[in-house]
């Protein structure tokens, strides 16, 4: 069989180009993923569901080379539809301004911070914030727990920042945030008081993930998914 476009890899980004890719009904798809597809979120095995930790259960299972003092840590990677995104800490913090700034001034055009963040708020809705840094149309549902949602050891670790000297950030997507605040988590509904922290609530089954946010089952669908390909080392 013949297709315009193979993808190989249905992580986060493979996820999103099949989905935007076979929205062309003329273009012909082949997504290749080496690890399982669980194409209903309800059949997401529990260590996928829990986002607190990586999942070494759908893991490549990559060390480091080991440090000075011989130790080797875990380089962990997602093996399964999804990719990082399906055990990943699912925090929707941009990176720095001014390292964006630096990949241009290096040589590669299109990567400053003014030519991508239209990109960003093409993909965000942000239910907190609505000026020219964030984006309130996209399909990427943003938020940031407030204060009644914190755990005491939230609150505690965030006193001991302003006690130390830091700014309180309300936002750690503005361009100019540096200091200490909540994180901003792509989350579907505003939090539960005191149910979930700031980490652990991306686990909760209103989070976004490239292979439930951006692989529709419409996409599913449209693309022709071949997973749990047999490899060999
Ligand atoms: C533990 C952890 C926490 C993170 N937390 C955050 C966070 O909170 N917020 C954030 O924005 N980013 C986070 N990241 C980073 C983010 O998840 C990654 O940068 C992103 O997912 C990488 O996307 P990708 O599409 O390049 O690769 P991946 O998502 O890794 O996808 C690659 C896919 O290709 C498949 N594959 C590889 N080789 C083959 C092959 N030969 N044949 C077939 N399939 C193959 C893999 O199985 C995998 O599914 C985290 C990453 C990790 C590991």
């Amino acid at each position: 069989m013949k297709y315009d476009t193979i993808i190989v890899g249905a992580g986060s980004a493979g996820c999103v180009l099949a989905c935007r890719l076979s929205e062309d009904p003329k273009h012909s798809l082949l997504l290749v993923e080496a690890g399982p597809d669980y194409p209903d979120e309800a059949l997401l095995p529990p260590e996928i569901r829990n986002g607190c930790r990586p999942a070494f259960t759908h893991d490549w299972g990559y060390r480091s080379e080991p440090g000075a003092l011989g130790r080797t840590i875990a380089l962990s990677r997602a093996r399964l539809v999804g990719g990082c995104s399906a055990t990943n800490g699912a925090m929707a913090l941009r990176g720095a301004p001014q390292d964006y700034d630096e990949w241009a001034a290096g040589g590669n055009p299109g990567w400053a911070f003014a030519d991508v963040l239209p990109f960003f708020r093409r993909l965000e809705n942000d239910a907190d914030f609505a000026d020219r840094w964030h984006g309130r149309d996209g399909p990427l549902p943003i938020r940031r727990d407030p204060p009644h949602a914190l755990l005491p050891e939230h609150r505690a670790f965030l006193q001991a920042c302003t006690a130390a000297g830091f700014p309180a950030v309300a936002d750690h997507n503005a361009p100019t945030a540096i200091g200490a605040g909540v994180l901003p988590l792509p989350r579907l509904k505003p939090p539960v008081a005191n149910m979930i922290s700031s980490g652990s609530s991306s686990v909760s089954s209103t989070s976004i993930r490239s292979a439930h946010g951006f692989f529709y089952p419409s996409a599913r669908a449209r693309s022709l998914l071949v997973a749990s390909l047999t490899l060999t080392p």
